[in-house]
């Protein structure tokens, strides 16, 4: 495995391996990795000749109040991880060579950005979207991989990628989780034992959800009443940022189901702001 700090070199480098025919996947993450980001990269190693995988905690994505410095950070495992998982191109750059000092330009999709995680976090989407432009520019990849488990995410990357007629697929793989059913984030380890013990009921809740809706339940109202009540009772350490269901390619909120439809969250417990979705109908 090779690793990279600097964008020109590992650029060079992808260029050379197009140039001899290969085809490239990247996997772009943040690091401290769980079996989530592993699955990723397993796939990315299946799919193409060859594998990038970028390590970069992104400061343009953080608010002013959030946890840029207290992100948990892991260098020597994460690159035995991949290293593990038969990554070509291990990029892990420092700020200052992704952003110059008068860095000043930025790929925004507010129309989907406006909602759900947006709310709370203004900048964050964009900084995600300037930051993945960079990246495919870095390495120009056949194939992009995300997870679902940050939906709005991957539909604002497939949405930047169609209006700027980027020459990429994107591929975003179903949620890894622990046995009770909460997804893996790196963010879990800021949980009390006793917050983490009841963490698994966020999914509980999208799950009863999605059962009202396979018996016929249509109004967006009774289903997120039911689910708001459920996490009362059962976590009421969690603070609710939003539960929200919406059209699951326009983030657009939906009245009623009557076609595809996601229900997405999140809820902070403790320290952790904790994200997930389940689709109610596909
Ligand atoms: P992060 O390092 O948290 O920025 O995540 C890097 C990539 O891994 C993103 O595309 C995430 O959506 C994805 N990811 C994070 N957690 C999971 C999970 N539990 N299952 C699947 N993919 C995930």
């Amino acid at each position: 495995m090779q690793i990279f700090t600097n964008p020109q070199k590992l650029s060079a480098q992808c260029k050379a391996w197009r140039k001899a025919g290969d085809t490239l996947a990247l996997v772009p993450t943040m690091g401290y990795y769980h079996k989530g980001h592993e699955n990723l990269m397993a796939y990315g190693r299946k799919i193409a000749d060859r594998l990038v995988v970028s390590l970069f905690v992104n400061p343009t994505q953080f608010g002013p109040n959030e946890d840029l410095e207290a992100y948990p950070r892991d260098m020597a495992r994460d690159t035995a991880i991949a290293e593990r998982h038969g990554v070509d191109a291990f990029f892990c750059p420092g700020p200052d060579a992704m952003y110059e000092t008068n860095h000043a330009t930025w790929v925004e999709v507010p129309e989907l950005a406006k909602g759900l995680c947006g709310k709370s976090r203004p900048i964050h989407f964009r900084g995600v979207c300037t930051v993945v432009m960079k990246l495919f520019q870095i390495v120009h990849p056949d194939f992009a991989i995300f997870g679902q488990k940050d939906w709005q995410q991957q539909a604002i990357i497939r949405r930047m990628v169609r209006d700027l007629n980027l020459d990429v697929k994107i591929i975003a793989l179903p949620t890894t989780r622990e046995e009770d059913g909460l997804a893996l984030s790196s963010r879990n380890v800021y949980m009390l034992p006793e917050e983490r013990a009841r963490a698994h009921w966020i999914r509980l809740g999208l799950l009863q959800a999605r059962a009202m809706a396979a018996a016929g339940e249509k109004d967006v109202g009774k289903l997120r009443k039911a689910v708001l009540e459920t996490w009362t009772k059962e976590l009421p350490m969690g603070e609710v940022d939003y539960l929200a269901i919406v059209e699951p390619e326009s983030l657009e909120p939906l009245a009623s189901i009557n076609g595809p439809a996601l229900m997405a969250c999140a809820v902070r417990v403790g320290k952790s702001r904790l994200i997930d979705n389940i689709l109610l109908q596909e």
